[in-house]
């Protein structure tokens, strides 16, 4: 496993960073030590990096991880706080949940544009000042924009980017592949940490993952890529695509079965929370009620699927 430092902070990561929103209560929803038991054995196998998020209900998978691993791991964690008291807040829970005394990495979940990125100046400064106070040690966003990830070089404070990157563009925002790859160029240039999500688009590109893979391993303006992996199969045969050791005999350790995002009319209560959980606006009201989901489009986040409190939703 190659280690590259994380643009001009001081974090050093694996080139490979466990995504945790597969094993988390929104899609595989392991029990607590079967997930921290993946999440130690990644770490035997060289990764040192790990992504969760407020949302992803998955901090309990770290909470008993040995003090001797967690100490090393980079942990990167994000919100949807928008002002400044609940970022705040959200940085202590994440602290106490997953105990330890600081996250190497806080981010702005999911910011859809500059305006949306106006709209969290309060947690923005939240997290500039958790820098400060030794709590976080980078402050980062996450976005599937590809315009807003251009509006970042003039923006010095936020020092790691997580953009959505895969070839096929499937869930990009504002923008086209050839954009995003020339401004994570420009930002990789002056000096950002940038670790893209989403290889494989959310499972649609699993049919031929080779090609999504080696897209976003051979680019270079990138320090790390984070994977969904919720089996130790899976840390293994990515761990092997990354080191250049992957056989085809590896191909069914993957279980590329693609997912799908199913919705259950009879249990819909029209409340349409799911609707303001996609950023990608791929739900709206259905003809005769309930809900319509462009299923071209969806990457599989499953962020809608914790919005909806009648489990009219599922990720199967
Ligand atoms: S419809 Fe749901 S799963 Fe699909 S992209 Fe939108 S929030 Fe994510
Ligand atoms: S959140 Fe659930 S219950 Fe509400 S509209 Fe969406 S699917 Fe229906």
């Amino acid at each position: 496993m190659k280690y590259h430092h994380l643009g001009k902070t001081s974090l050093i990561v694996s080139e490979l960073c466990f995504g945790t929103l597969t094993i988390s209560p929104l899609q595989a929803n392991l029990p607590a030590h079967e997930g921290k038991n993946i999440l130690e054995y990644a770490f035997d196998q060289g990764i040192n990096f790990f992504d969760t998020a407020d949302l992803y209900g998955s901090y309990k998978f770290f909470k008993k991880i040995a003090i001797s691993k967690k100490q090393k791991m980079v942990i990167a964690s994000k919100s949807y706080a928008v002002d400044y008291d609940s970022m705040m807040k959200d940085i202590e829970i994440g602290l106490k949940a997953i105990q330890r005394d600081y996250f190497d990495i806080f981010k702005l979940h999911e910011q859809e544009s500059l305006l949306t990125l106006k709209g969290h100046q309060g947690a923005l400064d939240a997290l500039i000042d958790a820098k400060k106070n030794g709590k976080i040690k980078a402050v980062g966003i996450s976005t599937h924009s590809v315009s807003l990830v251009k509006s970042l070089l003039l923006r010095p404070e936020i020092e790691i980017i997580h953009p959505l990157f895969n070839y096929a563009g499937h869930g990009y925002l504002h923008g086209t592949v050839e954009e995003m790859e020339g401004y994570l160029h420009n930002l990789c240039l002056a000096g950002k940490g940038i670790y893209v999500m989403k290889p494989f688009g959310g499972g649609r590109l699993s049919f031929d993952f080779l090609k999504a893979f080696y897209y976003v391993k051979n680019y270079p303006y990138k320090h790390s890529i984070a994977v969904g992996m919720k089996t130790k199969e899976e840390v293994k045969v990515n761990v092997a695509l990354m080191e250049g050791t992957f056989t085809d005999e590896m191909t069914p350790m993957l279980r590329l079965k693609e997912k799908k995002l199913f919705y259950k009319k009879e249990l819909c209560a029209e409340c349409y929370s799911c609707m303001d959980a996609c950023s990608s606006k791929l739900i709206q009201v259905g003809p005769e009620g309930g809900i319509v989901i462009d299923h071209e489009s969806c990457i599989l986040c499953g962020y809608c699927l914790y919005r909806c409190p009648h489990l009219a939703l599922r990720l199967l």
